[in-house]
């Protein structure tokens, strides 16, 4: 597929609200900025909780009244499997509507992202009629059934690096599970995540099955995380803001929370490893999204032996970047979201130099774009106390430690708050499944790093990362309650 530039002004997009299969523009606006430029590009309304309420009220409608849980199973999947093919059959306009008010450059954004948002709907379609429940094995003049049923309405809150993707792992399984979602795009990046829903009315999912409320954090995302009538509450975003929405969730009722949240990810190379194949990995994953992803592989744990030698594969990797706005083919280097977010970058490099931190390469902006384009950064001479190897950064900072033996590397690769996932390079197999054992993290990645199209595979953290998966069959069964029923059959 041949993608083409294209002009940021000549995209039309839905700015409102999406509840009932209906647009909605209720709230007071905020200005929405372009990360490639920093133009404002649109206002978006902001729902309060009157208009949270509407969306929930129409989603338990459409769960009351559509069918699409009562459905045969398989004609679900059929509407998903539609859905799916929807998607690629848009994948540059939706890809374009991505790019525009994205960090995602449109070449990314429509042979990555949208590709993956339809293979992952695909994906999660099939499980609609294999997770029915369990004949329990009981006295034997009973029969025990263990029935899986959906929740109902159950409610999502996605970040911005990567909206579609991140509006697919929420959406796809609950429906495929046979829920009505109410999902809150971030505020940052909010109108691809209506399009998708206007397909999925388009591919004949019932009007009211996926509603979109847009606004903030602090007005939408409180309303939609203490709403009664949310039955399920899955959030992705930062572990701050992950605790505010467990809370809120609690302070109305008792509701499952799946939270997928912030990672500070270890590089852990061992001085057998393929030292070149390490560098790309751990290369990539820095220049993915601009290191604004939440399993980003930041910090470096390297044997001292061969930290020279890795040092240099990694600078020579990482020394040339294409930036650009999202819409040039040619882009292939994100903008950071805001230029909020790169002063925060800012921050915690001017901190962590003052902790006694050397910058070997980057260390601050590039300039001559509109948006706020930071250098790949490698930092050395940094403890556990530093601010960038203690805090995420979200953006292109990898930071360096050394270490002798195995265990000591295992040491410094554990962090105190997080444990999102890990990388691990050897030759040694039994070394990196001793690693993979004693690493605290949701996902442990060996002579390689990043997410295949392997679906199957659940996401999620240990400790202060997340509770729960997205992706997999978990992800299906987190949006299935179990209702327990014994039969007297008699003798
Ligand atoms: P964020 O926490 O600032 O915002 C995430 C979402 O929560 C947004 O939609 C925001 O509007 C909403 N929100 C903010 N305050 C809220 C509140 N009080 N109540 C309810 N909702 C609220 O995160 P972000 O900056 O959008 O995204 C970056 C973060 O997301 C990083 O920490 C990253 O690691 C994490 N992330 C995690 C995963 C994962 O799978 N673990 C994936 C992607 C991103």
């Amino acid at each position: 597929m041949t993608i083409a530039d294209f002009a940021p002004e000549s995209i039309a997009f839905s700015s409102g609200h999406y509840i009932g299969g209906k647009a909605v523009a209720a709230g007071q606006c905020i200005p929405v900025a372009r990360p490639s430029d920093l133009v404002d590009y649109a206002d978006l309304p902001v729902a309060n909780a009157d208009t949270v309420d509407h969306a929930v009220a129409d989603a338990a409608r459409a769960v009351a009244s559509s069918g699409w849980a009562t459905r045969p199973p398989r004609e679900r999947a059929r509407s998903m499997r539609r859905w799916a093919e929807l998607i690629e059959e848009r994948a540059v306009e939706l890809g374009r509507l991505e790019a525009l008010g994205s960090t995602r450059p449109i070449a990314q954004a429509v042979t990555g992202d949208v590709a993956s948002v339809a293979e992952g709907i695909r994906f999660f379609s099939e499980w609609a009629d294999k997770l029915g429940g369990e004949v329990a094995a009981t006295r034997h003049d009973h029969l025990g059934l263990i029935v899986s049923e959906p929740y109902g309405v159950v409610g999502a809150i996605t970040p911005w690096n990567f909206p579609l993707s991140m509006a697919s792992w929420k959406v796809g399984p609950a429906l495929a599970a046979g829920n009505a979602i109410v999902l809150k795009p971030s505020e940052l990046t909010p109108f691809s995540t209506v399009r998708l829903a206007e397909l999925a009315v388009e591919a004949g999912i019932p009007a009211g099955i996926f509603n979109v409320v847009q606004g903030n954090g602090l007005v939408t995302g409180d309303a939609l995380s203490r709403h009664p009538g949310i039955a399920k509450l899955s959030f992705t975003g930062s572990t701050r803001t992950g605790i505010a929405v467990m809370k809120a969730a609690a302070e109305s009722g008792i509701k499952p929370v799946t939270l997928e949240l912030g990672g500070k990810s270890p590089q852990l190379v061992f001085a057998d490893a393929d030292l070149a194949k390490a560098a790309a990995c751990i290369a990539g994953s820095l220049l993915a999204n601009a290191g604004q992803a939440c399993v980003a592989g930041s910090r470096l744990i390297v044997q001292r032996t061969v930290m020279d030698e890795l040092i240099g594969l990694l600078k020579g990797r990482l020394a040339t970047v294409t930036p650009g706005p999202t819409w040039k083919a040619s882009t292939g280097y994100a903008p950071i979201i805001s230029e909020t977010q790169a002063r925060r970058i800012d921050r915690i490099l001017a901190e962590s130099s003052q902790q006694g931190a050397e910058c070997l390469l980057g260390g601050g902006r590039i300039e001559g774009h509109g948006g706020a384009f930071y250098q790949p950064t490698l930092l050395a001479n940094v403890t556990a106390q530093t601010a960038a190897v203690r805090e995420e950064v979200f953006g292109p900072v990898l930071t360096i430690q050394a270490f002798d033996d195995e265990k000591e590397g295992l040491a410094l690769a554990d962090h105190p708050e997080y444990g999102l996932a890990a990388g691990v390079y050897t030759a040694d197999l039994g070394r990196g499944l001793r690693a993979m054992r004693a690493l605290k993290a949701g996902t442990v990645w060996i002579n390689r790093y990043s997410r295949t199209l392997d679906f199957i595979l659940p996401t999620g953290g240990y400790k202060s990362s997340g509770i729960g998966k997205d992706l997999g069959r978990q992800a299906v069964e987190a949006n299935l309650r179990h209702k327990t029923v014994l039969i007297d059959i008699g003798v």
